[in-house]
């Protein structure tokens, strides 16, 4: 995007915006700042799009939320910057429902203010009730059995009405007329403290207290929240936080906190315009900040991280345990590794015992897991990395009809999405499929979504391996399927959800994803569209000796790549981090599967090269959980750091491991520069920030190589924001329009949204 040029901000709100003088107070608003466009009433809510610069569509956006009618409640604001479509004046169109009307699931949505008010009210009837709630906030999605959305359809079906809650139910004039989940102290759901064992030993008020005590003593205290249980210690206590790092075991993942106030995070980090917009909005998502040295929490929070997740209170039990505390604790999701959320009091005895001291928990029963959603503002917007509460199940408006498809995401990281008409509704945050756990979560999404919108799909989209559980899943269906390559599909999430239609270059970087040659792919790049693709470039393949042990192992990567230029004398080197790291035993070892081919199958993986980079810096031989390298890597980023390392761009060669590209990305110059570098004593910082900007550089060569002006960024790799930033920047300064990830996240938790556009091309045509 060049300066001069305008872009198109489609805006799609949920709430009590109909009605109230909504549409003609967004007429107002930007006919005065002269912006064209439309607004109009639909089954998705109040949808809008304007046109602009940048700057003057953040005003309009600040001014929408900021100016808004008084009656008008915004319960889900989701934007997005599109390209323009060269809208002449503004209208009122009429309402459409964009294909057949659909019943509405809205996400959970945060407390809102009135609420709060009510419970920090010692006159009023729900002083310190910890399940208040409105039509304007509270739950949602997590409570829904079935629509339509009635009291009997929701968890909350056993508790009735007391008469005070029933009056309020019942009039319209009432802040809470049918607002579902209402309860009050009399008549609905009551919090329950337990200790390890599940034995009672404090109700209500006094279960509240009890866990505060808890907290501050430096317990864990495992908390049932609104769409499971998260684990909370105090974050200032060290021994508290290590405690449950051992506990888990989660030596280094980082926690994510809760505040008690937007000042106090403040006071541990820095928060810009945008990020306290998040903080605040009724999403309530994690936001990733980058945190002040003279932060008062423990490092052991988010040991070696620049970074913290923090969020604020998002229901009143949060809102009373935080104010109570007065002091940021750590709210990490209540689960074994790799599984779901846990959302039941009795099996969270089961699957969390070890880890929590106590359990507060309350008897409205969550309906499907929700876990937080988190974000991090780059380039001055949003980037979802996980999305879930505050967003799901809500749908993204696709840019052509589409008919019933199933689409079951990836391996890690899954989300699956059901589209039909104009939408594409993506599931929660599943997790990784390899657990027992995930699997049944991920068989319920299916039915849930299928059940809960009455829609039967006619066509099925799943990954191209053969062997993923989701595979074999697609295939017993008896449906219609596509296979679609893992990387086509992180192309064409980012191009459907920016509303573009291709072709376009994609590069597209992460850690893993099937090739069609068999071979492991991560480091693409491919010319195309929803319909298809040609590979046009990858990165220089190498052998990863013990396959997947690998993304643990960091060090094994940079075997790889030594054992491709230096052959069996890799293993003598000595002056070298990842090789020094080895045993004799586990030297001979890996030289004989690098020698030999054997269990060291071949890659293109971005992912891995960060990996073997980070090793090769001396910053990380073992990781204890995904893309640890890759973000100590850019962590360590000099950003007063300019030069680049070359990549060589380059046609295949005989002798490469992989011909299945015009041309391939050879990072053979870049490892010679890194050793010299390191023999140099150059420090990390200077190495990770050129090996950055070459990547960057090397970004810029294949676009122009390839003479495509429209470029798409997706792939976990992208999560990164310092390469994220500067290959985007970069890009737009050679006149390249790059598209990044907004509403649905870079990383897999895109693929299911892909998967639907390349079914729907396919079934297309
Ligand atoms: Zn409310
Ligand atoms: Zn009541
Ligand atoms: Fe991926």
């Amino acid at each position: 995007m060049n300066p001069g040029d305008t872009e198109r901000l489609q805006i799609t709100i949920q709430g009590a915006v109909q009605g109230v003088g909504f549409r003609p107070f967004v007429y107002r608003l930007a006919t005065e700042a002269g912006l064209p466009g439309w607004v109009r009433n639909g089954a998705q809510g109040v949808l809008i799009e304007v046109e602009g610069h940048r700057q003057e569509l953040q005003r309009f956006l600040n001014d929408l939320e900021t100016g808004k009618p008084p009656l008008a409640i915004i319960q889900s604001l989701e934007f997005a910057y599109l390209d323009r479509q060269g809208y002449e004046h503004f209208e009122i169109l009429h309402s459409d429902n964009l294909g057949a009307k659909s019943a509405f699931i809205l996400p959970d949505i945060a407390t809102c203010e009135d609420c709060v008010r009510e419970v920090c009210d010692p006159a009023d009837r729900r002083f310190r009730y910890p399940f208040t709630n409105c039509t304007n906030c509270g739950p949602r999605f997590s409570i829904i059995r079935a629509l339509p959305y009635d009291r009997p359809n929701t968890s909350m079906r056993h508790f009735r009405l007391c008469s005070d809650c029933g009056r309020e139910y019942a009039d319209p004039l009432d802040r809470r007329f049918h607002a579902q989940p209402n309860a009050c102290p009399r008549c609905g759901p009551r919090l329950t403290l337990w200790d390890a064992t599940g034995r009672t030993l404090a109700r209500d008020e006094e279960a509240l207290q009890g866990a505060v005590q808890a907290i501050r003593e430096g317990h864990t205290v495992a908390v049932k929240g609104l769409g499971g249980f998260h684990l909370l210690v105090d974050a200032q206590n060290a021994q508290a936080v290590r405690r449950l790092r051992h506990r888990k075991p989660r030596p280094h993942k980082p926690f994510a906190l809760m505040y008690p106030t937007l000042k106090a995070i403040r006071a541990d980090c820095f928060v810009d315009e945008a990020e306290a917009r998040w903080l605040r909005s009724p999403e309530c998502p994690i936001v990733l900040l980058l945190r002040r040295p003279e932060a008062q929490i423990t490092t052991w929070v988010a040991p070696d991280n620049p970074t913290l997740g923090v969020m604020l209170p998002y229901t009143p039990l949060h809102h009373l345990l935080m104010a109570a505390l007065d002091t940021p604790v750590v709210a990490t999701s209540g689960n074994r590794t790799d599984e779901p959320i846990t959302t039941d009091e009795h099996q969270a005895l089961g699957r969390l015992r070890g880890f929590a001291d106590l359990f507060l928990v309350h008897d409205r029963p969550i309906v499907r897991h929700v876990d937080d959603s988190v974000l991090r503002i780059i380039r001055g917007q949003p980037l979802l990395l996980r999305r879930a509460r505050g967003f799901a199940p809500l749908p993204l408006i696709l840019r052509r009809p589409v008919p019933p498809i199933l689409a079951l995401g990836a391996h890690l990281k899954n989300c699956v999405a059901l589209a039909f008409d104009r939408q594409a509704f993506i599931s929660q945050h599943i997790g990784d499929l390899s657990t027992f756990e995930a699997h049944e979560a991920f068989r319920q999404a299916v039915a849930d979504l299928q059940q809960l919108y009455e829609v039967a799909p006619r066509y099925v989209a799943h990954d191209l391996h053969p062997d993923y559980l989701s595979t074999q899943y697609a295939k017993s269906l008896n449906l219609p399927a596509v296979a679609v390559q893992h990387h086509h599909a992180h192309l064409a999430a980012c191009l459907a959800e920016n509303e573009v239609e291709g072709p376009a270059l994609g590069i597209t970087w992460d850690g893993t994803g099937y090739g069609p040659d068999g071979t492991i792919w991560g480091g693409e790049f491919l010319l195309g569209d929803a319909g298809g693709f040609r590979r046009v470039a990858h990165l220089r393949p190498f052998r990863l000796p013990g396959g997947d042990q690998a993304v643990r192992e960091p060090r094994r990567s940079a075997l790889g790549i030594l054992y491709a230029l230096f052959g069996s004398q890799s293993m003598n080197r000595d002056d070298l981090a990842p090789v020094q790291s080895c045993s004799a035993e586990e030297r001979r070892v890996f030289a004989r599967m690098l020698s030999q081919g054997l269990n060291a199958p071949v890659t293109t993986s971005a992912g891995r090269l960060f990996d073997a980079v980070a090793a090769l810096t001396g910053l990380c031989q073992h990781a204890s959980f995904e893309a640890q390298a890759a973000m100590a890597l850019e962590f360590a980023v000099d950003e007063t750091e300019a030069t680049a390392y070359h990549f060589d761009l380059r046609p295949p060669v005989e002798g490469d491991l992989v011909r299945d590209a015009e041309y391939v990305v050879d990072w053979e110059p870049v490892i010679y520069a890194l050793l010299a570098d390191r023999r140099a004593g150059v420090p990390p910082g200077v190495i990770a920030a050129r090996f950055h900007n070459g990547l960057a550089e090397v970004a810029i060569a294949v676009a122009r190589a390839v003479g495509e002006r429209r470029v798409a960024l997706s792939g976990g790799v992208f999560q990164n924001r310092c390469l994220l930033t500067r290959i985007a920047s970069r890009l737009e300064a050679e006149g390249f329009r790059p598209y990044v990830h907004q509403r649905v996240p870079p990383n897999d938790g895109g693929i299911a949204l892909g998967q639907v556009a390349v079914a729907a091309a396919r079934f297309e045509s």
